[in-house]
């Protein structure tokens, strides 16, 4: 069996690997347009902060070290059609400015995604980036040490825009956060844990102008200059656009089912609607296990788990791949928080009916000194018909974001407050308390649901 793999990040690598394991006879053809194979952006904020220092160990693999087990790897050689008639894709030699036709028996894209560039005037004007793969990582890594750059405007409030506010306000810029939105985050935390994140930001000198709409990057000698929105103006020699991203499928358009967002239409087994191609990754939607219905959720998470199901659903279709809760967890300066499913923020958008309960605690009991004892926020969400846990989010200055994989099994398994008000969780007072904050809320949510 000859099997193509198109793209080499988060899902093309867990479907090659998991075709090494599960077909060790399969003939593997493994495309990358880029020059680098299998970089990782999620490791990108490590490396601009200095903790990582070579930007090429940020990978997966290396060609020679795929080459060395059997698989046949193509750096610069782009996928530019299909012929799923004929069973073949179009390749373009990149490098050697060649094109020739590759047959296969069964073709898995992760073609993924890119930053959606704002259609904006002044788009186009130099230091105007993005964050997302190896050159703009290198990059963005010369402009943390770049002298005239002195203020720098990130738009967009997600997890990847306040990855680049961090970066550059530890690196000593003057950082604005410009977000449409009325609070930083909001897609992934509400309002209890947004406001201290806000003051958490001005602290470390990043300004946060929400509820504000870019409407141009104006320039002076094709430099970046300045951004305008429509209540303000913010002085800017570096903006970071990280607004979203967009499916790298516009090629596809005319070879397979498309969804609405430009996302490649697959069933539960990673199948495109063309015999023999599936997708996964950033360019598919995923199932959403509070809804039961898909999802446009861009994580490396979710790409490789489909990338595994891809390959075990490559002959026959037996196995569908597990919906997914979207859990996510980062850092911002002194605070860790994570959060999963549905939250009061989202439920219009995923038309839930939710129902929340919030609690404060103290990580540790009452007796560990207030110094080793940081405060836990904990809000739990769930479906007030039936107490079924649709959502959570948690956040503390320790690291507690591991309780976010309980309520993600939760949510996955169906699983409800009743569940988890009394369910086992251990105590000991190097960790926690008697009573797990889950179960606090559950026990909360019991009380107000009973
Ligand atoms: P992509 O990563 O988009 O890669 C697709 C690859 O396919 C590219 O290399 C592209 O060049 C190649 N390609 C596309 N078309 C072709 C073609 N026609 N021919 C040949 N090659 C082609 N997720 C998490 O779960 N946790 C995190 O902490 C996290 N942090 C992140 C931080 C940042 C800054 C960013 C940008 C993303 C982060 N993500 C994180 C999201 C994660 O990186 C993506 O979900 C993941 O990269 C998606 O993988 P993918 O395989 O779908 O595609």
């Amino acid at each position: 069996m000859k099997v193509i793999v198109v793209g080499s990040s988060h899902g093309g690598y867990e479907a090659v690997r998991e075709l090494l394991a599960t077909h060790p006879d399969a003939e593997i053809q493994w495309y990358e347009k880029g020059d680098f194979i299998s970089f990782l952006s999620c490791g990108m904020q490590l490396y601009l902060e200095g903790v990582v220092k070579d930007v090429n160990s940020v990978r997966y693999a290396t060609p020679e070290g795929m080459r060395s087990q059997g698989v046949h790897v193509f750096v610069r050689q782009e996928i530019t059609s299909i012929s799923p008639d004929k069973h073949e894709v179009h390749v373009k030699d990149l490098a050697e400015g060649t094109e020739r036709d590759e047959s296969y028996d069964k073709l898995i894209l992760s073609v993924g995604a890119v930053p959606v560039a704002l259609p904006i005037p002044g788009n186009d004007l130099q230091n105007v980036y993005y964050m997302r793969g190896r050159d703009w990582a290198m990059k963005l890594k010369r402009a943390t040490v770049e002298p005239t750059i002195k203020n720098v405007v990130v738009i967009g409030s997600g997890y990847i825009g306040i990855e680049a506010a961090e970066v550059f306000a530890k690196a000593g810029k003057k950082v604005t956060v410009i977000d449409i939105l009325p609070r930083l985050l909001s897609v992934y935390l509400d309002k209890e844990f947004t406001g201290i994140l806000t003051e958490e930001m001005a602290a470390h000198g990043v300004h946060a102008a929400t509820g504000e709409t870019v409407k141009e990057i104006v320039g002076k000698d094709g430099k970046v200059a300045k951004v305008v929105t429509d209540q303000a103006e913010y002085p800017a020699e570096l903006v970071v656009e990280a607004v979203g991203v967009k499916p790298n499928t516009k090629w596809l358009a005319d070879t397979l089912e498309l969804n609405s967002n430009g996302t490649i239409k697959t069933d539960e087994y990673q199948r495109t609607s063309q015999p023999d191609i599936f997708a996964v990754g950033d360019a598919t939607k995923v199932k959403f296990a509070p809804t039961d219905r898909p999802a446009q959720i861009a994580l490396a998470t979710n790409g490789r788990r489909q990338g595994r199901y891809a390959v075990k659903n490559l002959t026959e279709a037996t196995q569908p791949t597990p919906a997914v809760s979207g859990s996510s967890a980062l850092s911002v300066f002194d605070y860790h928080f994570a959060s999963t499913g549905i939250k009061e923020g989202t439920a219009d958008k995923f038309g839930a009916e939710t129902q929340s309960v919030y609690v404060e605690d103290t990580y540790r009991p009452p007796f560990v000194p207030a110094d080793q004892n940081a405060k836990v926020q904990f809000k739990l969400t769930f479906d007030p018909k039936d107490g079924r846990i649709l959502g959570a989010q948690i956040m503390s200055k320790a690291d507690v974001t591991a309780n976010m994989n309980v309520i993600s099994l939760a949510i996955q398994q169906k699983l409800t407050v009743d569940d988890l008000a009394y369910a086992d969780f251990f105590f000991q007072p190097g960790f926690d308390r008697p009573w797990n904050i889950i179960n606090v809320a559950a026990q909360k949510a019991q009380r107000e649901l009973a």
